[in-house]
């Protein structure tokens, strides 16, 4: 159940075990969905501290191969190797990105650490071509909200996102929701992603980028348009940038860890959910070995 990277993902790596399968696919919506609204970052050194995140290559390289059979089937690009560049906005990170540098695949000068192999993600374009992959392969498509999961036949993954936890089987797996919102915008082209605090990417359009995001907890407001006050007392060119829109969703995370959660439920029911700020970096690999389980 789901229809956005993680359920996008297992259903691909599940075909690819079995070759005649009998898999359907019930997705309530695929516009307006954290993997669709997600500004597209992919890299090793996420989170304010540029720590190397765990399995970082082996994950990378599942999420290239799955952006790359996405390409194929869309015939547009998903993806693009744009680099990603981090500034350091306070003197508490900069022992931190010189240490990143040491891995020997960032660059850092100070205030900058650049991360030559920083990928860009079309993220609505992705979630098309791996559609568009799974259908092609036999997968059957629903497209209803699944209200229980008793109603289903058969073995269940639930990736249904941060909707996961509605479902009475599910209501007491450690996740968290935090609500993100981009800011929409044109008025000047962006070469790479640039994170300094907040960030701001590219898009498959020249004339558009995103300026992203906030961290909204339960109870908590972010003014969205704050964001882009922020960026400015960075980079210049964010003054001239006219915002055209707002794009809101829900990141689901697993509590006491960026690693996303796999559960195996019972005989029926997996849970591949919490992915958190990391869903590009982890759907593909978690998604191969928790193929394993059906
Ligand atoms: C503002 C923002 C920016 C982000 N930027 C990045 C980034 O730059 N890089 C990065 O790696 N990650 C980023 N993320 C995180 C990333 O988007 C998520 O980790 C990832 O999209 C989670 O994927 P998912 O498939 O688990 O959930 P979702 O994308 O939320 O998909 C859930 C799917 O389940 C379906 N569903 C839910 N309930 C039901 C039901 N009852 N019946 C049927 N279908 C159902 C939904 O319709 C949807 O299709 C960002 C997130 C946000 C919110």
């Amino acid at each position: 159940m789901g229809g956005g990277y993680a359920a996008l993902a297992a259903c691909w790596h599940l075909l690819q075990k079995n070759p005649a399968p009998s898999i359907t696919l019930y997705i309530e919506k695929q516009t307006d969905i954290a993997s669709t609204i997600s500004t597209g970052l992919l890299h090793p050194y996420p989170g304010k501290f540029a720590r190397r995140s765990i399995k970082a290559d082996a994950a990378i390289q599942a999420t290239l191969e799955l952006l790359q059979i996405a390409e194929g089937y869309l015939q547009q690009k998903v993806y693009q190797k744009t680099g990603v560049l981090k500034i350091a906005i306070a003197e508490e990170q900069k022992p931190f990105f010189a240490k990143a540098a040491t891995h020997g695949d960032a660059i850092w000068n100070d205030p900058e650490l650049l991360i030559p192999h920083g990928i860009t993600v079309f993220s609505e374009r992705y979630i098309q071509g791996l559609t568009l992959a799974c259908q092609s392969k036999g997968v059957k498509i629903e497209r209803k909200r699944v209200t229980a999961l008793a109603d289903l036949p058969g073995k269940i993954l639930v990736a249904a996102g941060a909707e996961s936890i509605c479902f009475d089987e599910c209501k007491e797996l450690p996740l968290n929701l935090t609500k993100g919102r981009v800011l929409v915008c044109r008025g000047h082209p962006v070469e790479r992603p640039i994170i300094a605090g907040r960030h701001i990417s590219p898009s498959f359009d020249p004339e558009i980028c995103y300026i992203g995001s906030t961290y909204e907890r339960e109870g908590e407001e972010v003014d969205p348009f704050s964001l882009k006050g922020e960026m400015e007392s960075y980079i210049s060119f964010v003054k001239e940038l006219s915002i055209i829109g707002i794009k809101e969703g829900f990141r689901c995370s697993n509590k006491g860890s960026y690693l996303p959660l796999v559960k195996q439920l019972n005989e029926r029911i997996v849970v591949f959910a919490g992915l958190g700020s990391r869903g590009l970096l982890y759907h593909a690999l978690f998604a191969k070995e928790l193929s394993d389980l059906f």
